[in-house]
């Protein structure tokens, strides 16, 4: 499969040096250079498919003859080994759990499938890649479990001090081997600038091989298109339209979405629920695209105002009028959010996490309007992961889950650091 990229369609790459590179030469997204539908028997029948067989049918043309069958099944084995429930929380109104997998956010499926991916093509390889991430929290963590003893890979996580939660920093820090954590005296901003130095630094290129793991690497983007699949097979409604509502920050997991759609899954409607970040809401309405300075919120992984995945749906939808058609998307701010999770445990007795209720919200608002339709919105992470909100709202105790509890008795392991300059030098001398 070829990849081109969305500032000059000219050059083409496959997938493996796609996933290797993460953004192309000239500084664009990479885009597939085909979208082939899938056949309707195939989607009129996902209920008579597991999970797996699912997954392969989706992703196989995005790779091509680049990964056998089998070796690819094993991958997307490795990859989504965990459940994804669809449960019903009102009328109408379904939340698909996407974070049972070992860090309990919706990340993990994308950076496990591409923690595998680059492990497959290393296997041949004695060349060592360093994994570069900037984390405001959900990310590092999918990232480091999923990379956490992968062949020629070392992981490098770098993460804002005080500005993660306490879960969060345990799981950035408590995993040694090819892992390393620095903790950085700023902000997610700064650790990104940092992580966006290195990769136009010669010499640090030069010497570690550098490659991204964020979310515009399509190893990370595309395997987001199962959980709308899985979401349908279980569904079992036919002759109703249906809406997704999608938390959104980076807008990668949505982007996936619309791919879903575009392979011939019935999705009638997208809502983008966005926290107090809005440039997507103000930019449908206005048509005027403005983003302003990042503002922290609650929901911190969607703590993010020039969303690096929006061009990626643009090109899908490719004019306004027709994005405007089947895209909704509206703002929340933290006092609202909170609101939601306690009407949503008083009235289903169901807990929501920050990035979950904004997506409820986005859900309820559009049905207000919208009676005819079945509304399925993503849970992204474990309640747990923001437990000091949540159980401040709800006034009790949420139960650790199982997997926390082992990696809360252990050890921190950081690096602090202050300048690129510090970092640096830290890269240099590794390993
Ligand atoms: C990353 C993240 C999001 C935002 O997803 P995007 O693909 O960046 O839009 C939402 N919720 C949680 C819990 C996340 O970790």
């Amino acid at each position: 499969m070829f990849y081109r990229s969305l500032k000059s369609s000219s050059k083409l790459v496959n997938f493996e040096e796609a996933v290797k590179k993460g953004l192309a030469e000239d500084g664009g997204l990479f885009f597939p250079k085909k979208i082939k539908k899938l056949k309707k028997e195939f989607i009129e029948n996902l209920e008579n498919f597991s999970n797996i067989d699912i997954a392969y049918e989706v992703i196989k043309q995005f790779i091509g003859d680049e990964i056998n069958e089998n070796d690819l099944k094993n991958i997307i084995t490795n990859t989504i080994d965990f459940d994804f429930p669809l449960i019903d929380i009102e009328k109408n109104v379904k939340s698909l759990e996407l974070f049972h997998g070992p860090t309990l956010a919706f990340k993990d499926v994308g950076a496990r499938f591409m923690a595998n991916c680059l492990g497959y093509f290393n296997k041949k390889s004695n060349k060592i890649n360093t994994v570069l991430v900037a984390t405001s929290g959900d990310t590092g963590a999918a990232v480091a479990n999923g990379f956490l003893d992968v062949k020629g890979t070392n992981v490098v996580i770098l993460y804002p001090k005080n500005m993660v939660s306490e879960v969060q920093e345990k799981q950035l820090t408590t995993n040694k081997k090819n892992i390393t954590a620095f903790r950085v005296d700023g902000t997610f901003d700064d650790c990104q600038q940092m992580v966006k130095k290195a990769f136009t630094d010669k010499e640090l290129n030069n010497e570690l091989n550098l490659t991204s793991a964020n979310s515009i690497n399509v190893a990370r983007w595309l395997p987001q298109m199962f959980y709308y699949f899985f979401a349908i097979k279980q569904l079992k409604i036919n002759n109703k339209k249906i809406v997704f509502s999608v938390p959104s920050g980076n807008f990668g997991n949505i982007c996936a979405g619309a791919i879903a759609m575009k392979l011939g899954l019935p999705i009638d409607q997208f809502v983008a629920s966005t926290n107090s970040n809005d440039t997507i809401p103000r930019y449908l309405n206005s048509k005027n695209y403005n983003p302003k300075k990042t503002i922290p919120t609650i929901s911190n992984a969607m703590d993010v105002s020039n969303p690096s995945n929006f061009i990626r749906i643009e090109e899908i939808f490719q004019d306004f009028n027709e994005l405007k058609n089947c895209f909704s998307s509206y703002s929340f701010r933290d006092d609202k959010t909170l609101k939601a999770v306690k009407s949503v445990y008083k009235n289903s007795n169901y807990i929501l996490d920050p990035h979950g209720a904004v997506g409820y919200l986005g859900l309820k608002k559009f049905l207000a309007n919208n009676s005819d339709f079945i509304g399925i919105f993503l849970e992204t992470a474990h309640p747990i992961k923001f437990s000091n909100h949540i159980e401040n709202e709800l006034k009790l105790k949420l139960k650790i889950p199982q997997s926390i509890n082992k990696i809360l008795k252990k050890e921190k392991i950081f690096t602090d650091l202050s300048s690129y300059n510090e970092f640096k030098n830290l890269m240099l001398n590794f390993g």
